[in-house]
């Protein structure tokens, strides 16, 4: 009686919003038990048989299937058969006046979760009702919740995945997009992974590691800065953007630690650290390398020689009279002769050669692996250039050459020392030549220095 009254006055709120699909072929049955289950469940949906039954389950996709076994057209378990074919979850509670072994066995089969003896005790089939209810209704909110935080991920901006270190369980939408893919499915069934997009580097830490080797360094190596450069679908390599990755420790799911790994774009930041590392090694004016790049290459360069045994040149060359081509024509006729100088120089010395601008009007070139003749020669040819050039709006320019070369255990400043020298001589002797500091001379000179 107590219980009667509990389930009339209080309408349980997971039951109340559950669809239930009942099916029994005898009407009085069925009318009644529908009395009976109106108490508590706003929705039910009736069928006489299995195959009306699997008709409205195709229509309305209800929550729950309440269905008799033996039944003309099509047995409950056929229908139960059916409905696994279109829903692998649905629960199914078979009621049944029989004790046939041979129906739990196929209940079990079909994933049956209850079996109710007829006639139907309706406490037991309601406290039934509301356990499923309960499951479905907290099922529903976890579909919920992971449709919540897959619409934030989707959403934002930067390319998130989630991955075990192995294998890629969910990429969010932009990520999909920038690929060129409208469903994680579609990039999984293409078995891709992420390195098919990543542009390598020279320096790049997944350079020749597999995805699961770089994943590793990401996930392991948190006080490291790990930086990928991606190429999108409609990207080409040498428009690949450069994003800076983070990898976030996920709670255990089935037993494994998954990780979720952003990728933020900084393509502005990097472009403008290039810029700056840029700026701070090249002369503004002329766009060669600065003093303290030429210094900075010098020592590399004299570290190389040493260890190769090769040998090493330099010429350090100033404008004639540059000061009398200044007040002449004004400073701005003066910074285009830099200049166009500097232009006829870049595009006569080897890739490899170090040009940089030394001072106002004096200039250094760096010719690795070139000998003291080799490199008198660079300077005659450079020296024969610029005097027969016409510069805008001033005319014949011409150059003073100092030629050094490297000796072994030499400074780097002793080195500059003697093509400096060397200069000072062609200024002496007249301007417009190249002088040069022959290796026995250098002791012979004795330089004052
Ligand atoms: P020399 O043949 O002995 O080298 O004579 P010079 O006149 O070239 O030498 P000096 O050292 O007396 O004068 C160099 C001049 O170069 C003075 C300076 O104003 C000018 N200069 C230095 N840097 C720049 C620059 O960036 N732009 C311009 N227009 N002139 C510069
Ligand atoms: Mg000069
Ligand atoms: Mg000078």
């Amino acid at each position: 009686m107590k219980k009667e009254l509990f389930a009339d006055s209080s309408i349980d709120p997971y039951l109340n919003r559950t669809r239930v699909l009942y099916v029994e072929d005898e009407d009085m049955i069925r009318e009644s038990m529908v009395r009976i289950l109106k108490r508590r469940i706003k929705t039910i949906y009736t069928g006489a048989n299995g195959r009306e039954g699997l008709e409205l389950f195709k229509q309305h996709n209800p929550d729950v299937v309440i269905t008799d076994i033996r039944m003309p057209q099509m047995s409950g378990i056929e229908m139960a058969q059916g409905i696994r074919e279109i829903d692998e979850d649905v629960p199914v509670i078979l009621t049944t006046a029989y004790n046939d072994e041979d129906f739990f066995l196929k209940a079990i089969e079909i994933g049956v979760v209850k079996y109710i003896k007829k006639p139907i005790n309706s406490t037991d089939l309601f406290a039934v009702l509301v356990k499923v209810a309960k499951s479905i209704s907290q099922q529903k909110e976890i579909d919920a919740k992971n449709e919540f935080i897959k619409t934030i991920l989707d959403n934002n901006p930067a390319y998130v995945l989630l991955t075990d270190e192995e294998d890629i369980f969910f990429m969010n939408k932009s990520f999909l997009h920038f690929l060129g893919y409208d469903t994680f499915d579609e990039f999984k069934s293409n078995g891709l992974n992420i390195n098919r997009f990543l542009v390598v580097k020279d320096d790049a830490f997944y350079k020749n590691k597999s995805f699961t080797e770089w994943m590793t360094e990401v996930i392991h190596r948190k006080e490291k800065q790990h930086i990928v450069y991606l190429a999108g679908k409609e990207q080409l390599k040498s428009e690949a953007g450069a994003y800076l990755i983070s990898a976030t420790q996920i709670p255990e799911i089935q037993h494994t630690d998954r990780y979720l790994i952003t990728f933020t774009d900084i393509s502005g930041i990097e472009s403008e650290r290039r810029r700056f590392q840029d700026m701070a090694c090249k002369d503004p004016l002329t766009s060669i390398f600065n003093r303290k790049k030429f210094e900075d290459e010098l020592e590399k360069e004299i570290l190389r020689t040493e260890r190769y045994k090769t040998s090493l040149t330099m010429m350090i060359f100033d404008i004639d009279h540059f000061k009398s081509i200044n007040d002449t024509y004004g400073h701005q006729a003066g910074d285009a002769v830099l200049i166009e100088l500097t232009e006829i120089v870049t595009a006569n010395v080897r890739k490899t050669d170090i040009f940089a601008r030394y001072g106002g009007e004096e200039f250094v070139v760096i010719t690795p692996e070139t000998t003291l003749i080799g490199a008198i020669e660079l300077a005659e040819k450079l020296r024969e250039l610029i005097q027969n050039n016409n510069f805008s709006h001033v005319g014949h320019v011409t150059c003073s050459f100092g030629v050094s070369e490297y000796m072994n255990s030499e400074s780097s400043h002793t080195f500059i020392k003697k093509a400096d020298y060397a200069l000072y001589i062609a200024k002496n002797n007249g301007r417009n030549r190249v002088q040069f500091v022959e290796k026995e001379h250098s002791l012979v000179f004795n330089l004052p220095f």
